[in-house]
């Protein structure tokens, strides 16, 4: 099993609002092609050359997780109509019952109609080595990947060095959940920081080093 980086989350605040675009992240084995995200929308070509790079075409993925429904993480969703699509219940129902500004209702609509929407708890297999990992806290609903056991991908659940090494949750809709999630994801791990930076895969907003 592979895990890779095809696109870098960067996080722009301009003074027209919020630009994100997430990380997007390819984990392969002999028989399935799965994605982390997909990014924003406008990231399209980017997605499209960084899988070409890697020998494949949209087609070719199998699986799409999708951590949460922030707009920047499920812009490009549309490309990938064969995979199977995962996101956990509780995500779903906050996005559809009470969606707030970084929600995308076109995206909720067009899940609702593809049909290849399945929901995922703690635990669930979506490989023989890739688990989900339940990471309330940014979302309630937001799920990472245990790959292996060298890799988590974790996603907004922890976005910045800051909310890695303070402890401190800087955008999330339950405070306490964010932190007792991050706390979760260091009692994982407890290597020295600039290794753990190095070995966690891979927060959408990646701040430069
Ligand atoms: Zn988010």
């Amino acid at each position: 099993m592979t895990v890779k980086q095809l696109l870098e989350g960067k996080p722009f605040m301009t003074e027209f609002g919020i630009v994100g675009y997430s990380t997007v992240v390819l984990v392969e084995d002999e028989k399935q092609k799965i994605l982390y995200d997909t990014g924003n929308k406008s990231t399209a070509l980017q997605l499209k050359k960084a899988l070409q790079d890697n020998g494949l075409t949209c087609d070719d993925i199998t699986d799409v997780v999708i951590s949460h429904l922030h707009f920047d993480h499920v812009g490009n969703l549309p490309l990938f109509h064969k995979a199977n699509f995962y996101l956990s219940k509780t995500e779903w129902l906050n996005a559809t019952d009470c969606p707030d500004e970084w929600h995308c209702i076109a995206t909720c609509d067009y899940l609702r109609k593809n049909g290849n929407l399945n929901f995922v708890k703690e635990g669930d297999h979506i490989s023989p080595l890739v688990t989900v990992m339940e990471l309330p806290g940014h979302t309630l609903g937001l799920v990472g990947l245990k790959c292996g056991e060298d890799t988590i991908l974790c996603s907004d659940a922890i976005k910045n060095r800051y909310e890695l090494w303070q402890d401190i949750p800087l955008m999330t809709a339950d405070a306490d959940k964010s932190k007792a999630t991050i706390e979760r994801l260091l009692m994982r791990w407890e290597p020295p920081v600039h290794w753990r930076w190095e070995k966690w895969k891979v927060p959408s907003a990646a701040f430069p080093l």
